[in-house]
């Protein structure tokens, strides 16, 4: 089986796999899109600590080849939504809703890139299909579903952490895939006036169709400075969705006592997170941090295309360049680490 990935950190490439075998609760499924995402990239560069010959990838939709003997919901041949967390069910964690997505172990549910081979592959395996896969809904198209797997449930799990409402001025850091996702969950609950701080052209405009009232430019002077003139000091619900260390305490900074801030960036293993005890009222400012990881499971990514459907909700804005054939995934992948100044997200057609 074949497969494009990384041969050890900073070394990408094609990889060459034995066929997958398949449990009895799981799948085997055939890509017909997949999606490069940042979290590719960056564990390509070893963001998430030392790996190699990994296959990369974690968005998809596709086909099912095979189910395991006690698979119920699905047979072969059926098209399915394949979120890119896919924890084991059967874990005591999650049956006492401590960790709702997560396994036992931080990221446990993120097999694709951490435990196993990911969806860049002319085949990948699924556990527990039954809870794990979604059908398509009528309605949604595949390319919208894609972006259900982990754009849309990250961004959106953003705004679930920072309690978006109605009428809420929120400033979301970031206007890559993810954070313009934020930008459009804020929306879809009501805030009021939207700040995205970002500056590509193309995401700005995606930006301001999802929602986003105002942009800033974080290359265009202090982003703290900008944000409470604009504010008159400050907001009470921030997303992180972008940037690193320095905006982590930018965030908090920006929110005012009793607001939340909510991170969904990701943050290289060599990174500090701190700020000064004074943006946190000295230890007693009454701030929520939270960070969370993209919810994964059937229902979830259900829920996502529902929004879709009868809310009308365009994922498809986010795609902005679109790749056919196995091979054009390298030239997918890499358009992707180098962030070029029209790409929000791009996608491959398999055709395999
Ligand atoms: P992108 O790289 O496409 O977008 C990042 C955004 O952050 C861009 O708009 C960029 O600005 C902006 N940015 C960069 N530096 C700064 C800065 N110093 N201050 C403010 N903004 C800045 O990333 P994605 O949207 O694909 O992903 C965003 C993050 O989410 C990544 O870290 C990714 O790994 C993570 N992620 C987390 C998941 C989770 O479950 N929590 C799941 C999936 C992804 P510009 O417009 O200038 O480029
Ligand atoms: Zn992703």
């Amino acid at each position: 089986m074949r497969g494009y990935g990384m041969h050890s950190v900073n070394n990408p490439g094609w990889l060459e796999k034995d066929r997958l075998t398949c449990g009895p609760l799981d799948a085997i499924v055939k890509p017909t899109i997949i999606a490069p995402c940042s979290s590719d990239t960056h564990t390509m560069h070893g963001g998430s600590g030392p790996k190699e010959n990994l296959i990369l990838g974690h968005e998809a939709v596709g086909y099912i080849e095979e189910v395991g003997a006690d698979v119920k919901r699905f047979k072969a041949g059926d098209f399915v939504v394949v979120p890119c967390c896919t924890p084991n069910w059967l874990e005591p964690g999650i049956q006492n809703k401590v960790t709702f997505s997560h396994d036992s172990k931080p990221f446990g549910s993120f097999k694709f890139l951490g435990s196993k081979d990911g969806v860049m592959a002319e085949c990948f395996h699924v556990n527990q299909a039954d809870a794990n896969l979604a059908l398509l809904i009528d309605g949604v198209t595949p390319e919208a579903a894609l972006m259900t797997v982990d754009m849309m449930s990250t961004g959106f799990y953003g705004v679930e952490m920072a309690e978006v409402g109605y009428g809420d001025t929120v400033v979301v850091f970031g206007i890559g895939p993810v954070g313009l996702m934020a930008i459009a969950g804020a929306a879809l609950r009501g805030a009021g006036r939207i700040i995205a701080v970002g500056t590509r052209p193309a995401a700005i405009e995606v930006a301001k169709a999802y929602g986003a009232s105002e942009i800033i430019s974080y290359k265009d002077g202090d982003v703290v400075q900008q944000i409470m003139e604009t504010t008159g000091g400050g907001v009470k619900k921030t997303i992180i969705a972008g940037g690193n260390a320095e905006t982590f305490a930018q965030a908090i900074t920006i929110t005012k006592e009793k607001g939340n801030i909510a991170n969904i960036n990701f943050y290289d293993v060599t990174e500090t997170l701190a700020f000064p005890a004074l943006v946190w009222g000295l230890g007693m400012a009454d701030k929520t941090i939270r960070g969370g990881f993209c919810p994964g499971g059937a229902e979830r990514i259900t829920q996502m295309m529902d929004v879709i459907k009868y809310r009308g909700f365009d994922a498809e804005k986010i795609i902005t360049h679109r790749f056919e054939g196995f091979n054009t995934m390298e030239e997918a992948f890499h358009l992707m680490d180098k962030k070029a100044p029209d790409l929000i997200k791009p996608i491959v057609y398999m055709n395999i």
